[in-house]
Formats: C-alpha cells, sequence, structure tokens
C-alpha cells in the first residue's frame, strides 16, 4: 500500500512538473497576451499595447528558465498557504466581479495565479516575484475591463467573442484544476515531509544510535507510567539491569568496534526476548535496564532467565573469530519497595551481588 501511494506520487509530481505542462500553461498565456496586444494596437490603445508586449516578455524569459522551475521546486508551509490564496482568492475575485458569464476575464485571472505561481517557485519567494506578479495582475484587471470594447469598436464579432469565451471557460476550469493538483500534491509534499522530520527527530531524542535502545529520559517516563499504574491499579512493576560480563575485555583483546558488536548483539537479544509492553534501554555504557510494567519479580525472572540462556549460547562471529559472551541480570520490583528508586537501587544491588558470586546468573533484590 506504501510503496503503490509513493509510486502514485512519483508520476502525479512527473506530470505536474512535466516541462510541457509548465509550457502549455505559459504558451496559452502568451498567444492571449498576443492577440490583446494587436486589438490594443488595433483600438490605438498604445499604452496597453506595450503593457501586452512587457508582459509577452516576461514570459518569454520564464519559458527560457522552465527547467530550473522544475529542478528548484521547494515547499514550505507559508508558501503552501501564499499558494492558496493566491490561486483560489484570484479565481473568487474574477467570479465575484465579472459574474459567471465572462469567461474570458475568468480565463485572464486564473492564468495570473498560474504565473504567480510559476514565478514564486522560479524565484523562492523573493520580493521582486511579489512585486512583478501584483503589476501583471493590476494591469489585466485594466485590461479586461476594456473587454466590451472590442465588440463595441468592431475588432470582434458577437459571436467570435462568445467562441472565444466558450474556450476560454474551457481553460479557466483546465487551468483550476491543474492548480488544485499541484496544491494537493505539494499538501501530499509537505505531510509527508513532515511526518519522516518527527520520526527522525523522535529517534534522535528517544533511541539511542548504536544499539536501537531507549535513553534513559524516555525510560523514565516510562518507569513514572509504571508508578502511577501500581498506585492507582496496583499493578505491579519489575525492574532488571543487566551487566554484560568482563565486557572491558573484548575492547581490549579484539577492539573497540568488537566491544560495540558484542554490544548490539546483547541488545538485540534481550529487546527480541521480551514482550511487546516492556521496554529496553541502554542505561550506561554496557548496562541495559529492562522494565516490565505489569510482571511480578517471580514472573519477570523467568523471562530473563530465558534471555541469560539465549545469550549464552548464542554465538558472535567477528572478523572470523567466534566470541562468546554472557550478561549478569539484577532483578527487583514494586513488590518489595514503594518508591521507583529503590526498586533501581535494588535491583543493581542483586546484579552486583550476582557478579560477586560467579557473573553469568539472574539474580533477584
Ligand atoms: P564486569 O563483568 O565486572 O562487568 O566487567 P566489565 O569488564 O564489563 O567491567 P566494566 O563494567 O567496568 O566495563 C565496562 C566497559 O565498557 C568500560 C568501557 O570502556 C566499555 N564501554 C562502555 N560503553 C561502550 C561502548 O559503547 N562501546 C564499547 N566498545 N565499549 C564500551
Ligand atoms: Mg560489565
Ligand atoms: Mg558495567
Amino acid at each position: 500500500m506504501r510503496t503503490r501511494l509513493k509510486l502514485l506520487k512519483r508520476n502525479l509530481d512527473r506530470w505536474i512538473y512535466n516541462t510541457n505542462i509548465f509550457s502549455f500553461v505559459l504558451w496559452t498565456a502568451f498567444v492571449a497576451d498576443c492577440v490583446y496586444a494587436v486589438m490594443f494596437l488595433l483600438t490605438a490603445e498604445y499604452l496597453f499595447a506595450v503593457i501586452c508586449v512587457a508582459k509577452i516578455a516576461y514570459y518569454i524569459s520564464l519559458m527560457s528558465q522552465k527547467t530550473e522551475i522544475i529542478q528548484h521546486t521547494k515547499t514550505s508551509v507559508a508558501k503552501m498557504i501564499t499558494l492558496w490564496f493566491v490561486l483560489y482568492g484570484y479565481l473568487s475575485i474574477a467570479l465575484l466581479t465579472f459574474g459567471l458569464r465572462s469567461g474570458f476575464d475568468v480565463l485572464l485571472l486564473s492564468m495570473i495565479p498560474v504565473l504567480f505561481f510559476l514565478e514564486y517557485l522560479l524565484r523562492n519567494s523573493s520580493g521582486l516575484s511579489y512585486a512583478a506578479s501584483a503589476i501583471i495582475a493590476v494591469t489585466n484587471l485594466f485590461i479586461i475591463s476594456l473587454n466590451d470594447r472590442f465588440v463595441r469598436d468592431g475588432i470582434l464579432k458577437v459571436w467570435q467573442m462568445k467562441m472565444l469565451q466558450s474556450f476560454n471557460w474551457g481553460l479557466a476550469v483546465f487551468l483550476t484544476v491543474f492548480s488544485a493538483t499541484v496544491f494537493m500534491a505539494e499538501v501530499f509534499n509537505i505531510s509527508n515531509g513532515l511526518t519522516r522530520q518527527n520520526k527522525k527527530l523522535n529517534a534522535l531524542a528517544n533511541y539511542d544510535p548504536l544499539t536501537g535502545l531507549l535513553l534513559r529520559r524516555p525510560m523514565h517516563e516510562k518507569i513514572d507510567e509504571s508508578v502511577k499504574s501500581k498506585r492507582d491499579y496496583g499493578r505491579e512493576y519489575s525492574i532488571c539491569i543487566g551487566d554484560i560480563d568482563h565486557f572491558k575485555k573484548f575492547n581490549d583483546t579484539y577492539g573497540h568496534d568488537c566491544g560495540d558488536v558484542v554490544l548490539k548483539t546483547v541488545s538485540g537479544l534481550i529487546a527480541g526476548g521480551v514482550g511487546k509492553n516492556d521496554s529496553v534501554c541502554r542505561w550506561g555504557g554496557e548496562e541495559i535496564m529492562i522494565l516490565f510494567p505489569d510482571k511480578t519479580e517471580y514472573e519477570a525472572a523467568k523471562i530473563v532467565e530465558q534471555i541469560r540462556r539465549s545469550i549464552e549460547k548464542n554465538v558472535i562471529e567477528y572478523k572470523g573469530q567466534e566470541v562468546n559472551v554472557t550478561v549478569t541480570f539484577g532483578i527487583s520490583s514494586s513488590e518489595k519497595h514503594i518508591m521507583s528508586k529503590d526498586v533501581i537501587e535494588a535491583a543493581d544491588k542483586a546484579l552486583y551481588e550476582g557478579k560477586n558470586s560467579g557473573r553469568n546468573k539472574v539474580s533477584c533484590g
């Protein structure tokens, strides 16, 4: 499902940022202004004719940079809000001002936001691009207000004007759908990007990069939850601390990298041996803590004993060498202590006792 969505998004992106589509939009604007320029020349509106020529030059400059438009597509929330306003704001103004019948006007006005949008993507929201787009918008309004004159002065016959209007209506609908699709695709991009960033930040803030286990701070939060659960529902929790036996030996004999591999392997075995409600944390250098939020000391000890055995049996291969590792565990629970810090201290003490009485064992506090 996810890959299918990704594929759909990629195809959509490809279609939207397709050079041909952008060219089409620009060419339509270009042709429309060429027609207007000729009409203004015929009606001796030289100032407007000059404005149309300036706009044509502007379109040509955009056309020459169309590949950059695609390459420089960047997304931000501010951009999306502006884009949305520009796209639909203008369209609403067009409909309100000129009414539904005036398709030609709607076309011109819906053309502006698309150009604004292109400009926006191209120049990455420089003040100049806003100014240029605003000037184009205002001049277009003036030009549109002179629309009737073309019929009145006999430049266009009524049926010709009607034909142009129908054609332009079609284009206006297309441009609106096009803009909406761009908008949706951009929103999709933003939300995807944000989710990815959030995930990354969450991983950085809560998980140890070497072992992938929880860090101390989020573990404290989990312990606090267990304390509340004990207080409110009388649910017992257990805490276990494991410390790799003679860990220095791995570092000293095979190097620090080997130590890291051992640590990772042990972390994986512990994390894989506990239930989905339990939490595993890198408590210290090579000390790993397990929180069983709903298990008594006896129940927890049974699980930890299985984990201890799986670690003992496991053979780690490091650069062709076979390395064996064992871990000593100390456990305590809320059955014996009220404060969570006392449970932790008791687990630590049990671990210490386990170390003193031969290591590679599960010792209860
Ligand atoms: P014991 O059985 O008594 O626990 O012996 P030990 O050798 O494990 O003793 P200790 O706990 O004092 O040694 C911990 C060593 O772990 C010291 C430190 O250099 C090493 N260490 C801590 N963090 C890392 C790490 O991320 N990677 C590696 N390779 N070594 C680490
Ligand atoms: Mg150790
Ligand atoms: Mg240690």
